[in-house]
């Protein structure tokens, strides 16, 4: 969906996704799981399997799945629901249980953007979790891709390119090259102060950039939170100057199916040459019987 690489930190992709991490659901499996056999006859399998695990419980086991879910249930402000399980109404008790895991992952999100050195950046523009705009109103793969790969800084910048250098370049040194304000080259400096990008600018963001009530704190996080199908096609038309798209050729791509074409056409040449011998033994069993009749 975002079609970034392995570089990119999972909390920018939960973000611009706006989907929850799995245990968010498998929490919430847990607890459906659990009003099920609590409501289950008594004499079921599964109920009397969940009483012996209750039994181990009580002996001072608390590795049990019954002490894990009551501590899980504790965890989340849910152990009036332990204690009070005669009355349940279980729907709106899912409801609500999925609801506080979710908030308190967001919370977890918030605070993880917060500390992160690799998205300074991203922290500015994207302050509410949920999914991105850009991901519903753009068609086109490549145009999501290219603008999920900038906002959250999986990039062929210099703050990036330095960040992976051996050794890791200072970040004062990871200046722009494209232009002599010997400024560091990160999103901010590419959008609104690269003079490389001055002419791309003007075209494709003309309303942001000549509104003199905002500073160029509020155009950039502007540009970057691209609302609209249009500022998103602004965006992605901008970000194409500045990484143009490089078609595979096809050496490359013969080169990355190389191993496996080797494998099969090892497979190929043994399977060949096994006929191929069996074929000339045929044939030269045949000649024999001929040289024999003659
Ligand atoms: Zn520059």
């Amino acid at each position: 969906m975002l079609g970034l690489n392995k570089t990119a930190t999972s909390m920018a992709v939960y973000g611009e996704s706006g989907s929850y991490p799995m245990y968010t659901y498998v929490l919430k499996n847990m607890l459906s799981f659990w009003l099920h056999i609590i409501n289950s006859p008594p004499n079921s399998l599964v109920n009397i399997a969940y009483k012996t695990d209750l039994d181990l419980t009580d002996k001072g086991n608390k590795s049990t799945w019954s002490a894990n879910f009551r501590m899980i249930l504790k965890y989340f402000g849910f152990e009036h629901v332990w204690n009070n399980q005669s009355t349940l109404s279980i729907s709106r008790l899912i409801h609500a249980f999925h609801k506080v895991v979710k908030k308190q992952f967001e919370k977890y999100w918030s605070d993880s953007i917060g500390k992160s050195s690799k998205l300074r950046a991203y922290r500015t523009f994207k302050t509410v979790f949920g999914t991105e705009p850009y991901l519903i109103n753009s068609k086109f793969f490549r145009v999501r891709r290219l603008i999920s790969k900038f906002r959250v800084s999986n990039h062929r910048l210099e703050i990036e390119i330095g960040r992976y250098t051996d050794p890791k370049t200072p970040l004062e040194e990871r200046i722009c090259k494209n232009c002599n304000l010997n400024k560091v080259e990160d999103e901010y400096h590419c959008i609104i102060e690269c003079p490389y990008m001055s002419e791309k600018r003007k075209t494709n963001f003309p309303e942001t950039m000549n509104n003199v009530d905002t500073t160029d704190e509020e155009k950039f996080i502007d540009i970057m939170k691209a609302y609209t199908t249009e500022s998103s096609q602004a965006l992605y038309k901008f970000l194409s100057f500045r990484f143009p798209f490089k078609p595979k050729s096809k050496l490359a791509v013969r080169k990355k199916s190389k191993p496996n074409a080797k494998f099969t056409t090892g497979k190929l040449t043994k399977k060949k040459s096994k006929i191929k011998a069996k074929s000339n033994a045929k044939k030269n069993t045949k000649k024999t019987k001929r040289n024999a009749l003659t």
